[in-house]
């Protein structure tokens, strides 16, 4: 038996994985579960036309996929395989969904040829892909990220994913992904096997005196409206990252990274690795704990104390 709730299970994992919406509707009817087609419309029909069959009967078994649109026809468990495509991970899907089992008298295999998920190759993004997603959202004012901060960064939004996007480039200034992050929740999705440049190194000033180093691209964006330079970590820091900030010219550093354990921990390994290659006037941010920089007023923003990296690692009792 195939009830809705297996469905919205998988298309948050789903989500989770690909950062992409996929049975975005679902309609219960007696026999069958209306979907939003993954195969057609980039996945993103409004009006649910596949069909996933509840339970077998003389027409068919339980887990049978059909597509009333697109007339595509295979099963429930080949589906996500299609969709997941290179991050399909069987072990990890069979032992949170049991589809193999769902399906296992089913003799409908019109197996799928080519997968929606793909990994992202470098320098993909297109000029005319970033323009479809280039709108200054609401969102972003009530974050109190500005126009001029939006267009500099080419922050944009993906409305039927309610995600903010924004491209990131490596130091070439080629677009080598899009990031994206949730407006319902905190969370960010970048391109699976994407390495994770510095972000914001192509919009730096030619002249910096402080770099700040913050985790997420919210942080950044608030810093810039503030007129601080920096760029961000996408995290809390890779040494490919660490490798790529000491090419950066500048009279001193700030650490603002969130003030959680990770952070902390991240804020201890970036410090020693400036510290190990020759780098000085290493300075942390105290931001209250439970916040990020995003989180603040400028007000707030401006009453924060900053202490040298000495200091704060007395402080953390490092
Ligand atoms: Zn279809």
């Amino acid at each position: 038996m195939i009830d809705e709730k297996l469905i919205v299970d998988l298309r948050q994992y789903i989500l989770s994985k690909t950062g992409i919406l996929y049975f975005g509707r679902i309609k219960n009817t007696p026999k069958d579960l209306m979907v939003s087609c993954p195969f057609h419309k980039q996945g993103q029909e409004r009006k649910p036309s596949c069909g996933i069959k509840k339970i077998t009967d003389e027409n068919g078994v339980a887990g049978t996929v059909h597509c009333f649109s697109c007339g595509v026809t295979t099963n429930i468990d080949l589906m996500v395989q299609q969709i997941l495509g290179p991050l399909y991970n069987q072990a990890e899907v069979e032992s949170m969904f049991k589809l193999k089992l769902l399906v296992a008298q089913s003799v409908l295999n019109s197996k799928p040829k080519t997968n929606l998920f793909k990994l992202p190759d470098k320098n993909t993004v297109t000029e005319s892909t970033l323009r479809t997603y280039r709108v200054y959202h609401p969102y972003l004012q009530q974050r109190g990220i500005t126009k001029e901060v939006a267009e500099i960064y080419d922050i944009g939004y993906d409305s039927f994913n309610k995600q903010i996007t924004f491209p990131i480039r490596n130091i070439n200034k080629k677009v080598i992904g899009i990031g994206r992050r949730s407006i319902l929740h905190k969370k960010y999705y970048y391109p699976m096997g994407m390495v994770k440049p510095l972000y914001g190194v192509y919009e730096l000033p030619k002249f910096i005196r402080y770099l700040w180093i913050v985790e997420g691209p919210f942080n950044l964006w608030s810093l810039k409206v503030w007129n601080k330079t920096g760029v961000a970590l996408l995290g809390t820091g890779t040494e490919n990252q660490y490798k790529q900030l000491l090419n950066i010219d500048c009279l001193g550093y700030v650490l603002a990274l969130d003030p959680d354990e990770a952070g902390i921990k991240g804020t201890y390994k970036l410090g020693e690795f400036l510290l190990n290659n020759n780098k000085h006037n290493i300075n942390v941010s105290l931001i209250p704990f439970g916040k990020d920089v995003n989180d603040l007023q400028e007000e707030e923003f401006k009453n924060i104390s900053v202490v040298t990296y000495k200091q704060w690692k007395k402080l953390n009792q490092l």
